[in-house]
């Protein structure tokens, strides 16, 4: 591997001069601030807001770094995990130049922000048992393949790709691997940001979305060498987490015991949930999860799609997703919510001839 950070990143970027917030350019203990025109009489609610929010999210960064291990100059705060690939491909991406590599079947977004950066997207399909094939990705990148992405734990099959194989494509891999590590709290598995220190070209994303429970928040993490992190502020919009997600994220970690709490019941749900799954007829396969939701093949995936809505349950059909014929992924749900799913499903068994 030939790894050149300068070499990687598009020339406009490296000559921007990002914009200087009125709160980035000032640093010491003021007490009437009179630099941002902002509103001074406050706001039409008892708490306030009327001040901009952090643009680094110092405190967040704090706390973070420290359950992590890692220093707040290796750490992106952004709206979503999100708003980090999409400056992946902003950072990047020379539009109808540079492409990118995704191992489908996989997330959606990472090919619509390729379409809005105007950025092709090159394919090395996971192997049918959903596994990275290192051959293939070799094969298809070429030299202006500048992002890997790798899903771990992978939506929509919910397998953690093998550890090994990663770290055999990273040593590999010429331009950026971004392993996108939304549910790796559900896997029971360490995941990469350890591994950040041994390799400058790797970034290693995480969100509050799924296990935190903060979907609604709009918080996602990049975690990188400091280089790369420097190159998404410097691209950011200056105050991209709104104060109130601030304050709630500092509060979420001051309660990780509640979060725990919540992983552990939804792996819990998750194994009752595949086995009662698995006794149903039209049921083909469960795929192993180490996420928060079940891939399940059938060999009816639009009329039970369809049922399940008519019953007020919503599931996702990924039945036009290629190597996901008949298949629909299903959140694990409360015990409450997957017995519905479940009482449902058995009606339609039992409705249905063989
Ligand atoms: C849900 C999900 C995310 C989270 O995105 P946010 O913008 O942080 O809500 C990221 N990656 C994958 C693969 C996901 O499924």
């Amino acid at each position: 591997m030939t790894f050149e950070l300068e070499k990687l990143v598009r020339e406009n970027i490296k000559a921007l001069k990002p914009y200087s917030s009125a709160r980035s350019e000032f640093s010491g203990t003021a007490e009437i601030f009179l630099d941002a025109n902002e509103n001074s009489f406050g706001s039409p609610f008892p708490e306030n807001f009327n001040r901009y929010p952090d643009p680094m999210q110092v405190k967040i960064k704090e706390k973070i770094g420290r359950r992590e291990s890692v220093f707040s100059d290796g750490i992106f705060v952004g709206n979503g995990s999100d708003e980090a690939i999409d400056l992946l491909f902003r950072v990047f991406c020379r539009p109808k130049i540079d492409n990118v590599l995704i191992c489908p079947p996989t997330y959606g977004m990472y090919e619509i922000s390729a379409a809005i950066n105007d950025t092709e997207v090159k394919k090395a399909n996971l192997t049918e048992d959903f596994e990275l094939d290192p051959q293939v990705i070799n094969s298809v990148a070429d030299p202006n393949t500048k992002l890997l992405f790798i899903c771990s734990p992978n939506n929509p099959t919910g397998n953690s790709l093998d550890r090994e194989v990663i770290l055999e494509i990273i040593r590999k891999f010429n331009g950026i691997v971004v392993i996108d590590e939304a549910y790796v709290h559900f896997s029971g598995k360490p995941g990469f940001i350890s591994e950040i220190e041994n390799f400058e070209n790797i970034v290693v994303l995480r969100t509050f979305s799924k296990a935190w429970g903060l979907a609604g928040l709009r918080v996602g993490l990049a975690f990188a060498n400091p280089d790369i992190i420097d190159l998404f502020n410097k691209v950011k919009p200056p105050y991209n987490v709104s104060e109130i997600a601030q304050r709630a994220i500092l509060e979420a970690l001051e309660n990780e015991e509640s979060a725990a709490e919540m992983i552990s019941a939804v792996i819990k749900q998750r194994a009752i949930l595949a086995e009662k799954l698995s006794n149903l007829k039209f049921v083909k396969k469960i795929y192993p999860s180490d996420a928060n939701f079940i891939l399940v093949k059938t060999d009816r995936a639009d009329a039970i799609y369809e049922l399940l809505i008519a019953e007020k349950i919503v599931v996702r059909n990924r039945s036009r997703v290629e190597m996901c014929e008949g298949c629909l992924r299903i959140t694990v749900g409360t015990e409450e919510e997957n017995n519905s799913l479940i009482r449902a499903l058995k009606k339609y068994e039992e409705s249905i001839v063989y």
